[in-house]
């Protein structure tokens, strides 16, 4: 069994739906912890401007994956 195609809050381990671009669930308490953590999301930072994106980016739901590993 793979958690690759599972999309898992974060916070209390809740299976999501699959399309939600976000880490957490729609639980008040883990809502606020997830937007604090991603209200601004440094994608990378290369040799010059990191790039800084709004957490509801289409770049930070593909690249956030790292963000929260743990
Ligand atoms: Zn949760």
């Amino acid at each position: 069994m793979s958690s690759d195609t599972e999309n898992r809050c974060v916070y209390c381990n809740e299976l999501m739906h699959p399309d939600r671009p976000y880490n957490y669930c729609t639980e008040p308490a883990c809502y606020k912890q997830g937007f604090k953590q991603t209200e601004y999301v440094i994608l990378g930072v290369h040799k010059s401007t990191p790039i800084i994106c709004a957490p509801t980016d289409d770049l930070v739901s593909a690249n956030r994956s790292y963000m929260n590993a743990k």
